[in-house]
């Protein structure tokens, strides 16, 4: 099922009635979330990712703005009535029922032409639970089941019904770090079993590049940019898409261009061919340092961090905004030793920015 989400808007009115302080949660969000694929709706705190989420999902109404699935305006549908799965980060299972009473749940709910027979809805109980493998756990209560277990029932009951539209709100939150993996996989592989449409809701980047077909980042209600995961990693729009994708995060430098020359501090880094001269915001990602001991990047060294298959140097520089400099570097040459580790940049890990606004200024890489 197409989901196509048209200039929608979602504002809270303030609280305080003597000044109006009303929250733009949503700005104008115009984007089509093709047929089958897995969407990750991705920004920091508070930018909106959740309130779209609910104004999909029929649980919140738009203040302006129109939601269709497929060809069908279902703007004004409730949310029982849009076929949509909802899963929270709160898995919000009853305790009291075994896991197959909490998938069954929603089934026995169903009235009129979408009533089931007893026998339909234990198959379909079943076929949820095989496909989130937790078939052999239906007689447990919650509180005997691992989160990440408890999780996969969730996504089972939101499964039952067979919904048109899956709707995932920061479900891995509450797991630990090698489940969040394991989960994230298998919520990958449910999706592509089933090609239900999917929208993923996570302020980690990571998470979302990982298995989204495609990534929408937002930033205080607005969308900043849509994407496959790698695309916006490699060409990210405006600095902030750039600062917020990529671990270790990217390394920012103050630069100016002059004469087609790129400039980091004193150092003459790269040509940046039909750059006007201007002042600019230089980022350069992690793994875009080569150590090369004629490199025009001079940095003073602190460490060398070895991480498993990585190596990562830490170093400052004059120019640097932030205070370590982290490059994940090759290390058939050699670990740096000494005071200083001077590097040559690979010109496609070099992204310069706009000082004005923060926008993206592009140049042709040779
Ligand atoms: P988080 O990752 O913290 O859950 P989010 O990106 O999902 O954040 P939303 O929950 O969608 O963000 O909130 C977006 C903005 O709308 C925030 O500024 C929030 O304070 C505001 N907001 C959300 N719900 C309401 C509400 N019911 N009344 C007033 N303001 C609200």
């Amino acid at each position: 099922m197409k989901v196509v989400l048209q200039n929608l808007t979602k504002i809270f009115p303030g609280r305080n009635k003597k000044v109006r302080e009303e929250v733009i949660a949503v700005n104008d969000f115009t984007f089509e979330i093709p047929d089958g694929k897995l969407i990750g709706l991705l920004g920091p705190s508070g930018c909106g990712k959740s309130t779209t989420l609910y104004m999909i999902s029929g649980l919140q109404k738009p203040t302006a703005g129109k939601i269709f699935f497929g060809d069908d305006d279902v703007t004004e549908l409730s949310a029982e009535n849009r076929g949509v799965g909802l899963v929270f980060q709160n898995y919000a299972l009853y305790p009291h029922m075994t896991v197959k009473q909490n998938i069954l749940f929603p089934l026995q709910n169903l009235r009129g032409a979408d009533k089931l027979s007893k026998e339909e809805m234990l198959e379909r109980a079943e076929n949820a639970a095989r496909l989130v493998q937790i078939d052999t756990l239906m007689d447990r209560k919650p509180s005997e089941l691992s989160g990440g277990q408890q999780q996969r029932v969730a996504i089972a009951r939101a499964l039952v019904k067979m919904p048109k539209v899956l709707l995932l709100d920061e479900p891995l939150s509450n797991l630990d770090a090698r489940l969040r993996l394991q989960t994230r996989e298998e919520i990958r592989r449910i999706q592509k079993e089933t090609g239900i449409t999917t929208i993923f809701v996570t302020h980690d980047q990571e998470e979302a590049m990982s298995i989204s077909d495609m990534i929408v980042v937002m930033k205080e209600g607005v969308i900043q940019q849509i994407g496959q995961p790698q695309e916006v990693y490699d060409d990210p729009t405006n600095l902030f898409v750039a600062k917020f994708l990529g671990t270790p995060p990217i390394n920012v430098f103050e630069g100016r261009v002059e004469g087609g020359r790129l400039f980091v501090g004193a150092d003459a880094v790269l040509d940046v061919p039909g750059v006007a001269d201007q002042a600019v915001t230089v980022g350069i990602r992690p793994e875009g340092f080569v150590p090369d001991e004629n490199g025009p990047l001079v940095c003073a060294l602190n460490s060398v961090e070895v991480m498993g298959r990585d190596v990562s140097v830490v170093s400052t520089h004059p120019a640097a905004q932030v205070p370590a400099i982290r490059s994940i570097i090759n290390t058939d040459g050699g670990l740096p030793t000494g005071a200083v580790v001077r590097y040559s940049l690979k010109p496609r890990k070099v992204l310069l920015f706009s000082k004005a606004d923060e926008s993206r200024i592009r140049f042709e890489v040779k």
